[in-house]
């Protein structure tokens, strides 16, 4: 019965999904709407679609359609770096001595190395399926407006982005990936919008933050004829198009009669979590089967573990709808922690339910823990991993290392999120010993959550 395990369980070009899994469907407790910050009454269909495209509307708002079909101009572009491999750690193992096994979900094959070009390419497509000009966005450490300048390209639409000025002085190499496939990328806060200049005011010298960046591009886009705004994590919409990760690792494991014990990702606004778990969660859900799910964030922006479940803004300028979420307040400006893409203050709707619901655990890690785990990784199973990445890769051996202790042959999912060829400046620091593990105090964080709305 046991079949031999490869390294790599590859699917078929055919076996990529066709269809996109939504959480939401199965789920008793649905999560909170978005509401209007001016009413707080739910943001109607009319209200989101003078920020983001008609089609991407509707998946927001879809709580009860569980399978969604994905158009064949988003699968032919899959189709270019899909399916992902779904890799059996086995030198991983074998350095850990330990009888559980591991398997990681790769998603860094692609040029912007990271899972978002999942949605970047449905977003861009469903933009320009509604005939716009092009779209605006915000990026913090590179790897969304990445994916977005080459998902625009693809169909030929503008991309406008706003990258968190720390961001665009530290990685002017991802701002010129960006640049090369024809984005336009500003350094945010900026004089460019009225909210960038209000913010500048207000906070002279600041380096910026993915909140400041949201609300310029939201401007910009809420402004301009022909333009919408996209985001590349947060969003059910986002979840939604994720879900082809874990669609895939199904597939994958099933190949081989396999099922995690443990399913591992870390947690920065949700998406590749939400992606990873989603038909998982959904067996769970219906009551079909159990599944240990543990989302990682970083000691410094810990949203799950320090934050309030409560309604928030999205965004530093206050000018978004309020999300129901896990948050440390809109205020809130994290520490500069090398994991860019974890650095938002809140969490998706959908998992912030799921983790109140006691669907799934939480845990922190400290950076300088995380790095030496990175490190580990990369020598062993060859990969560079992202700092982002690397947080589920350090709760994926702590959990590795218990089975040691016990004797348990568990079986370890966890989300191999991207590559980390444009995070060398923090691998520089680590490796100089010069990282430091910025925890926020309770004031601090007290400090921002009692300005929530
Ligand atoms: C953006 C990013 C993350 C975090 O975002 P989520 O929406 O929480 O998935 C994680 N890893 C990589 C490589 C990223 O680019």
């Amino acid at each position: 019965m046991s079949k031999e395990i490869p390294y790599k369980i590859y699917l078929d070009e055919k076996d990529i999904p066709s269809s996109w899994y939504n959480m939401r469907a199965d789920m008793k407790n649905k999560p909170a709407p978005l509401l209007n910050p001016g009413t707080r009454q739910p943001m109607t269909a009319q209200e989101l679609s003078g920020v983001f495209c008609e089609e991407l509307v509707k998946q927001e708002l879809d709580e009860t359609t569980p399978y969604i079909e994905i158009p064949q101009e988003i699968r032919d572009f899959y189709k270019m770096y899909r399916p992902a491999p779904l890799v059996r750690a086995y030198c991983l193992e074998k350095k850990l001595g330990t009888p559980a096994k591991i398997y990681y979900k790769f998603e860094g094959n692609n040029t912007s190395g990271s899972h978002k070009l999942n949605s970047a390419i449905a977003q861009a497509y469903y933009a320009k399926k509604q005939g716009l000009k092009g779209v605006t966005t915000e990026t913090g450490a590179g790897q969304w407006g990445t994916a977005l300048s080459m998902a625009c390209a693809y169909f030929e639409l503008d991309c406008k982005v706003f990258m968190v000025k720390v961001s665009y002085e530290q990685k002017p190499f991802r701002r010129e990936v960006m640049r090369t496939y024809g984005a336009s990328v500003t350094p945010s806060p900026s004089e460019t919008t009225e909210v960038g200049r209000k913010i500048l005011a207000e906070h002279p010298g600041t380096t910026g933050s993915l909140g400041c960046a949201i609300s310029e591009a939201v401007e910009v886009a809420t402004h301009n004829e022909g333009y919408r705004y996209v985001l590349g994590s947060v969003l059910n919409q986002v979840l939604l198009h994720q879900s082809v990760i874990g669609l895939e690792a199904k597939a994958a494991f099933d190949k081989y009669g396999i099922r995690p014990d443990m399913i591992i990702g870390c947690a920065g606004g949700g998406s590749n979590l939400g992606g990873l778990i989603a038909p998982f969660m959904g067996e769970k859900l219906r009551g079909e089967a159990d599944y240990r799910i543990i989302a990682v964030e970083p000691a410094s922006c810990p949203s799950f573990t320090r934050g309030k479940y409560a309604y928030d803004f999205c965004d530093t300028g206050m000018i978004c709808p309020l999300a129901k979420m896990y948050t440390l307040g809109s205020g809130f400006i994290p520490a500069p922690n090398h994991a860019g893409g974890l650095r938002f203050h809140g969490m998706s709707t959908t998992l912030s339910q799921l983790y109140h619901d006691g669907y799934m655990e939480a845990v922190t890690a400290k950076q300088t823990d995380v790095f030496e785990a990175a490190e580990y990784f990369a020598r062993v199973e060859g990969i560079l991993p992202a700092p982002e990445s690397s947080h589920a890769i350090k709760v994926a051996i702590d959990e590795a290392k218990k089975c040691k202790e016990t004797g348990e042959e568990k079986t370890i999912l966890f989300g191999l999120t991207g590559t980390g060829y444009f995070d060398l400046v923090a691998y520089e620091k680590f490796n100089n010993g010069e990282m430091d593990d910025y925890i926020p105090t309770d004031a601090e964080l007290e400090e921002a959550l009692s300005r929530l709305p």
